[in-house]
């Protein structure tokens, strides 16, 4: 029998890639309005500087072993004292956001640091500005809350993860538990992070299951720890070799899953 719920954040719950893009298109523009130049392309030479840029740096095993992507990297501040690498980043954030936007300038033909540098700080306020939920997201807790203990287990910076939460106030007061990896020391799919969620709960892994939008994070480290597991794919991505219990396309689907485990 089921007794609680995990639920992954960003792209489960919280509609993160739209924030991300939405945060793209509104400083892009801003650096059409000045230059004269695709928004588009801009963007995609943005993210493509980024990625790169963050592979290189010191930290980045870090990043992965807690999960920690590079679009968040341009936004969060990073300020946990909990771990030198946080300290690290921390220090590395400002200087990464002006070479990523810089760079990207510079592929379109535009050599301006100094606006390279303001358009660095325009996407954290506009990133903030722009969160978004998925629709079916508070009509599902809702349904759930008394009837479930519900989790939510996240992976990433918890003054980040914090901020998202933050900015979107109305999520945590339907968690009994909030676990987030770069305060645990470990993230998905570690089968650590799941047991602890596990032990918080005071429940076994037969009476839990995992819902996340993340085949390499969410469900293969549910798998790992014997959680079962809900794959919600609501973009109809690829399936790899790691397999859920279940897949569904929307949150409301869950119900008759979990009437069924009844
Ligand atoms: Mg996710």
């Amino acid at each position: 029998m089921i007794k609680a719920i995990l639920f992954d954040l960003d792209d489960t719950l919280l509609w993160d890639q739209k924030s991300v893009k939405e945060a793209f298109r509104a400083t892009c523009k801003a650096a059409d309005e000045r230059y004269r130049l695709d928004p588009e392309i801009l963007e995609k030479a943005v993210r493509e500087a980024a990625r790169k840029l963050y592979s290189n740096y010191e930290f980045y095993p870090f990043t992965q072993m807690i999960g920690i992507n590079p679009f968040e990297g341009l936004w969060g501040n990073f300020l946990d004292e909990n771990h030198e690498e946080f300290k690290k980043m921390k220090e590395k954030v400002p200087e990464y956001r002006k070479d990523a936007w810089t760079t990207g300038l510079k592929k379109l033909g535009v050599d301006d640091p100094d606006f390279g540098q303001e358009l660095a700080e325009r996407f954290p306020a506009e990133r903030k500005k722009a969160p978004f939920v998925y629709e079916d997201t508070f009509k599902t807790l809702d349904a759930l809350k008394g009837q479930y203990q519900l989790l939510l287990l996240t992976n990433g910076s918890p003054d980040l993860q914090n901020t998202k939460l933050t900015i979107t106030p109305e999520l945590s007061p339907y968690f009994d538990h909030i676990v987030i990896s770069g305060a645990f020391g470990r993230g998905k799919p570690d089968p650590s992070i799941f047991e602890h969620a596990l032990s918080l709960l005071s429940i076994d892994r037969d009476e839990a299951i995992m819902v996340g939008d993340n085949l390499m994070t969410d469900i293969l480290g549910a798998n790992r720890a014997g959680i079962q597991s809900v794959w919600i794919n609501r973009h109809e991505k690829e399936r790899n070799e790691v397999i859920p219990t279940y897949e569904i396309k929307h949150l409301n689907e869950l119900f008759p899953i979990l009437e069924k485990l009844k």
